[in-house]
């Protein structure tokens, strides 16, 4: 190998790839950029100042706060936008836009060192009415990425000074770590320190923070996948400047902060995830312990209406814990698209690829044909594995022409054996590899949920099939099924770089917003630019928790600098100018103005 990859390793950068995913690494970036005709264009809209503040007085701030951090750690974001990719990829805006390439751009990115310069930040963030946006990695992709809500905000990479395992707890089965900790980086830790009794749990791409991925609420494929609920505590800085640290670490001495998560009192820590209310510093995080075993199986199930069958035989099974992580059921184009082939080599038509192409295609591979997949994992040692194995085969037996598929049929570069690392608490990266189904392509995810029947699976299904083809655009659904409920996990695949394919991605998510809305449906988690929509579907009592949300706003947030419109939170300063954006608002990200800062002294 030689001495200096193309790629950034985690030896030398923190959000670097592990050396061993360096191969798999090159070959994504060689399909992305085979498909890639976008070019960097030079910038049309500078300076991106935020409104509210003049131009010299923005850059005399922007000096001030270079004078607090070093000049090196605050950089102007006057430079083209280069999209690179997922291991190389921007902080100053979305990698993957659906609305105009200078709208969600940031005017300026800050790094801080310490939680101490991130107090500094905010409070020069108040004293100049400066709206600040923080990112941990930024790879948030498919629902906004790095990009600030507010055009013109000073992005804080968090991630890039503030990067350290501050604590792995081999006893405890815990660890303490700072925004710039990637799942890959964590992982490896734990590798290097041959704990070997101990899991990770990760998402699809283990290049996100454990900070970003748990605040932002996603999920992982291990019993230990729902991030949120296995953290345990939070240090945090308030929009006024101080810290706080919950549940137990507000009391001095302890040695529990990462075992318990509640303390005394209430539990706070629910307002600093998916919300505009704080600036998460540290947080503590639960590590699986190794069950002695496991075992990946996969099932294929023939017709698109036996998913119905099948979801209600995995609730009891899911609810009773024979089926134990976080399973997929994905859909036969998604086994086609995740290959990392452009579309157009099995259909230069336009519109969704007709489903005969995909299935022609399925017949020639080691899968073999089918309508859905399911994904799973058994835990535990042979014996005990073989009790719940057993179960799952004869549940899912009853559904005719159901095949479970012997994985040494299947080659060594089969997606299966992907979800198996991920499945195993090992951090990978080919998910993304279905993001080339398109030239330039770029995603949004559209994630309703639902309870776990096959009456709400196929309603779901059925309402964003009937979009989909409205829109002309291929249909990639994938159900995540949690303990009680399931994520429809529909990405829209789209060429950024095309406006009308960019537009119709966002008219067909709309619609499918509300449709979902109408049946009693809400998303767990969005795109920047669908928040005011998402935020505006939980409206029940006349916007009552809308509401409380804005009065939490106004009293943590007074000047209302942090990440304005995050989540459908707009500070007062920026209510009743048109900031929100719906239908109607096109590809308009900007409101009118802001009221003139009270500027109240902290
Ligand atoms: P990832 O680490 O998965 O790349 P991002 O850094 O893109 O995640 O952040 C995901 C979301 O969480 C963004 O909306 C971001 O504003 C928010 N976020 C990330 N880190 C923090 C943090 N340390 N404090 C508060 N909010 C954060």
């Amino acid at each position: 190998m030689s001495s200096k990859s193309d790629i950034p390793l985690l030896s030398e950068k923190h959000s670097g790839i592990p050396l061993n995913l360096l191969e798999k690494a090159q070959r994504a970036k060689a399909l992305i950029y085979e498909t890639r005709t976008k070019e960097t264009k030079t910038r049309e809209r500078l300076p991106a100042i935020p409104q509210g503040i003049d131009k010299s007085t923005f850059i005399k701030a922007l000096d001030e706060l270079g004078d607090q951090l070093g000049t090196d750690n605050v950089e102007v974001n006057e430079k083209p936008l280069v999209d690179g990719w997922y291991m190389e990829h921007p902080n100053t805006h979305d990698m993957m836009p659906i609305l105009d390439d200078e709208e969600l751009v940031a005017s300026a990115v800050v790094y801080p060192s310490s939680t101490e310069e991130v107090q500094r930040i905010v409070l020069w963030a108040n004293k100049y009415s400066i709206p600040i946006f923080p990112i941990s990695m930024g790879r948030n992709l498919g629902y906004g990425g790095a990009a600030p809500r507010v055009r013109g905000s000073v992005v804080i990479d968090l991630g890039k000074r503030m990067n350290k395992i501050l604590d792995i707890n081999p006893n405890d089965y815990t660890c303490l770590v700072e925004p710039g900790v990637s799942f890959y980086a964590l992982y490896e830790a734990i590798q290097a320190k041959g704990y070997d009794h101990m899991w990770i749990d990760t998402p699809d791409l283990g290049g996100g923070s454990v900070i970003g991925n748990t605040l932002d609420r996603g999920v992982g494929y291990t019993p230990y996948g729902d991030h949120w609920a296995c953290h345990s505590g939070l240090e945090v800085v308030l929009p006024t400047g101080e810290v706080i640290r919950t549940g137990m670490g507000a009391l001095p001495g302890n040695n529990t902060w990462q075992t318990f998560p509640y303390g005394f009192g209430p539990y706070s820590d629910g307002i600093f995830s998916q919300s505009n209310f704080g600036i998460v510093t540290k947080m503590g995080m639960t590590l699986m312990p190794n069950p002695g075993g496991y075992e990946s199986f996969m099932y294929a199930f023939q017709k698109e209406g036996d998913l119905e069958a099948l979801i209600e035989i995995i609730r009891p099974l899911r609810i009773g814990n024979i089926l134990e992580n976080v399973a997929q059921v994905r859909h036969a184009i998604q086994t086609l698209a995740v290959k990392g082939l452009p579309r157009t080599k099995y259909f230069s038509g336009d519109g969704p690829i007709p489903e005969e192409i995909v299935r022609e295609q399925l017949r020639k591979m080691p899968i073999g044909d089918h309508t859905w997949l399911y994904y799973g994992m058994s835990y535990g040692p042979p014996h005990i594995r073989k009790y719940k194995l057993d179960i799952i085969d004869q549940e899912f037996k009853k559904i005719p022409g159901a095949r479970k598929i012997d994985p040494s049929t299947l080659p060594e570069d089969e997606y299966f054996w992907s979800r198996d690392r991920i499945a195993a608490g090992v951090p990978d990266l080919v998910e993304l590899l279905w993001v080339n189904w398109v030239p330039n392509g770029a995603h949004v995810a559209f994630s309703p949920v639902s309870p776990i029947r096959g009456a709400d699976a196929m309603k779901l299904f059925n309402l964003g099939k009937r979009r989909h083809d409205e829109f002309g655009i291929d249909f990639l659904p994938a159900f995540c099924v949690g303990l009680r409920e399931m994520h429809l996990i529909v990405e829209i695949v789209y060429d950024k770089n095309d406006p009308v394919k960019r537009k119709a991605a966002n008219d067909c998510l709309r619609e499918m917003i509300d449709d979902a809305a109408k049946e009693g449906y809400g998303e767990y988690r969005t795109h920047l630019v669908l928040m005011d929509q998402v935020a505006g579907t939980y409206s029940w009592n006349d916007g009552a928790l809308m509401k409380f949300n804005e009065r939490l706003k106004d009293a943590l947030d007074p000047n209302g600098i942090l990440a304005p419109g995050k989540s459908g939170i707009w500070p007062a300063r920026y209510r009743g100018r048109g900031w929100e954006m719906g239908k109607s608002s096109g590809g308009r990200s900007e409101g009118n103005g802001v009221t003139p800062s009270k500027n109240t002294k902290l």
